[in-house]
């Protein structure tokens, strides 16, 4: 067996035992593989054991990869999700080519991407990026911008918002990882009275995974566990 192929089983147990351990029902939290920096043959390693969800975080690597699949492998029917932050003139390829867009920050983002997003798709499925962190983290929108944005999406055709996004700043203790991603839940339950279709929180990464499984998180993105250390030289 390949160590992409053990990594993806062993991730896989670790958030079945998270699920029991906090009651709720298997295959309710969905593993987001995510493959920037590496290789067409390590995403291909992973989907023939299964894996089906891609996360990437850079635009044009992104396309090069959905377009390589679309041509090489179009039985494996991959879906990708963009997971990065976003310049608002790169939205016409994220709006052409991928399926989920995690990290809409801003209403610009979102009319944009619903404008270019090609007749012939389905709508792209949106999450809103909510920095529940306060001032020490940059990314995602205030708590109280929430609401304006989330009304805004829901009136754009080409969009479909399925819910809340974070990337909370890294903390070794598991209570201030939990009270963080249940201030995400919480706020989603918010949203939920006037959008009752929410049903996705993308939340947990390899080192608050568990937290975020005991909160609510139906979403986990996870990168290094299953295809090893990201190497950022250019080559
Ligand atoms: C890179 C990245 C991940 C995965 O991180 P790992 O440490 O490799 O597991 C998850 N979420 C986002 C938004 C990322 O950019």
């Amino acid at each position: 067996m390949s160590s992409i192929q053990q990594n993806l089983q062993q991730i896989t147990s670790q958030i079945e035992s998270a699920q029991q351990k906090c009651g709720r029902s298997p295959s309710s939290v969905q593993l987001l593989a995510v493959s920037k920096t590496k290789p067409v043959e390590a995403i291909l390693e992973a989907a023939n054991a299964g894996q089906v969800a891609f996360g990437e975080n850079y635009v044009q690597e992104g396309v090069n990869k959905i377009q390589y699949f679309a041509e090489h492998h179009p039985e494996l029917k991959l879906e990708w999700h963009f997971i990065g932050p976003l310049q608002s003139n790169k939205t016409r390829l994220i709006a052409e080519h991928f399926d989920w867009m995690h990290t809409i920050d801003r209403a610009k983002i979102a009319q944009r991407l619903s404008e270019q997003r090609p007749a012939d798709k389905p709508p792209l499925q949106v999450l809103i990026q909510v920095n529940t962190s306060g001032e020490t983290s940059k990314s995602g929108i205030s708590e109280n911008e929430l609401i304006p944005l989330a009304e805004l999406i829901s009136g754009l055709p080409n969009l479909t918002l399925r819910g809340l996004m974070s990337i909370p700043e890294n903390v070794g203790d598991y209570s201030a990882q939990l009270t963080a991603f249940q201030r995400l839940a919480q706020l989603q339950a918010q949203l939920a009275k006037t959008y009752p279709h929410l049903d996705t929180l993308s939340m947990g990464m390899s080192g608050d995974m568990d937290a975020a499984i005991a909160a609510g998180s139906t979403i986990v993105r996870i990168g290094t566990a299953i295809f090893g250390q990201r190497d950022y030289r250019t080559e």
